[in-house]
């Protein structure tokens, strides 16, 4: 991987004219120093004469890609030794219900904030298993935003508290780690905007987050689970459901999803390394944290300088991942995403709950698409406002 590690993000868009800017919710774009190395070791990894996709998930060429991508998860992060680092499958929407099936007794409460789609689906696998209090919701103002921590209200004693960090759909993002009573873990999905800057991962019991955003390919979610959380979890389960189970085993319970893995172990190095000449002596999540606020300021400053555009977060609110707006109908809304389209721009249209368009800019989109869009909505405002 070293040699074709540049510390620059490097895309395609540019430089080979059969790749255009990508700017879906996900899978989403991936760095090419990433998907170069990916089609190399398909054919042959590590000098063995066998591709990754071939090699026995127990052999030592797995052996070492495993280790080193939950190494390098552990370096971007600053993961605490206190913490497992899990890799399992079904996307993040197992996870919604595994989480109350580990921890969620019979009859039980756990606490939920509902910042829009996710959330709810999140909410509605809970009732399974117990009682979804909710603790905080956006839905008064059709999720434009994130309830603060003052506006939390938890119920007397829940057995976690859940949140969505980045709502992808809706366009919002938490800028604040919410705060769960005392010694009620905290369970966030951050499947939307893990490590697109830094996370202080001690406040948390559990973080997951489906890898095909800014982790890398569809297949895999990873979690970091808090051992003594792992400890209170039921253990009244078929184990490919117990948390306890996947961490005993290293995430090698059953045939885990080896090239999902070994992508995600490709993209921790490609954030390792990351540096941004906005961001002169940062590195690693550090560095992509400004990269992704600049990359984002290029498109809601021309938000905020139109009346023709409408963003629909709340300006404390706003993603910096996916980015949400519309023009004055639903015509332009669909002319603007065809034009775009025939600009090199696409993935713009909105989610088919909110309508409207949808920017998403992961770690891995690149600083010339941001630019790119930000002067095609001036241009397109100019035309047609
Ligand atoms: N949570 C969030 C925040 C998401 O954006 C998504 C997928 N877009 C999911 C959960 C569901 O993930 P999966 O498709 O991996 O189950």
């Amino acid at each position: 991987m070293s040699a074709t590690m540049t510390g620059a993000v490097k895309h395609s868009g540019k430089a080979v004219s059969e790749r255009i800017f990508n700017f879906s919710a996900g899978p989403g774009c991936l760095a090419e120093e990433v998907l170069r190395q990916s089609q190399q070791d398909v054919w042959n990894i590590d000098g063995s004469g066998i591709g990754i996709l071939e090699h026995s998930h127990r052999g030592k060429v797995f052996d070492r890609v495993l280790a080193e991508a939950e190494a390098d998860i552990r370096a971007v992060g600053n993961v605490p030794s206190n913490f497992k680092v899990l890799f399992l499958t079904g996307g993040a929407s197992t996870q919604n219900f595994m989480i109350p099936a580990n921890l969620l007794p019979k009859g039980g409460t756990a606490d939920y904030i509902n910042t829009g789609y996710w959330a709810e689906k999140s909410i509605e696998e809970a009732k399974f298993y117990g009682t979804a209090h909710l603790a905080g919701s956006s839905k008064d103002k059709d999720h434009s935003y994130i309830p603060s921590q003052a506006e939390l209200k938890f119920s007397a004693s829940p057995a976690y508290v859940h949140y969505t960090s980045n709502n992808t759909i809706y366009g919002t993002e938490y800028h604040y780690v919410p705060q769960a009573p005392a010694g009620v873990p905290l369970v966030c999905d951050a499947s939307s905007d893990i490590y697109s800057g830094p996370i202080d991962v001690s406040k948390f019991g559990l973080i997951y987050a489906g890898a095909q955003k800014n982790m890398g390919a569809a297949g895999t979610t990873v979690l970091w689970v808090r051992d003594d959380v792992i400890e209170r979890c039921n253990k009244d389960l078929p184990s490919m459901l117990r948390y306890g189970v996947h961490a005993k085993d290293g995430s090698r319970h059953n045939t885990p999803p080896v090239f999902p893995i070994y992508v995600v172990g490709l993209v921790m190095k490609w954030i390792k390394q990351f540096e941004y000449a906005g961001a002169p002596g940062k590195k690693g999540v550090d560095a992509m944290a400004v990269y992704n606020r600049d990359k984002a300021k290029l498109v809601y400053d021309v938000l905020d300088a139109s009346k023709f555009y409408k963003g629909h977060a709340r300006g404390d609110s706003r993603s910096l991942m996916n980015l949400t707006f519309r023009t004055p109908s639903e015509a332009l809304d669909e002319k603007f995403v065809k034009e775009a389209k025939a600009q090199g721009m696409d993935g713009l249209k909105g989610h088919r709950a909110t309508g409207g368009m949808r920017a998403s800019m992961y770690n891995a989109f690149p600083m010339e698409g941001a630019k790119a869009l930000a002067a095609f909505m001036k241009e397109f405002e100019r035309t047609n406002g």
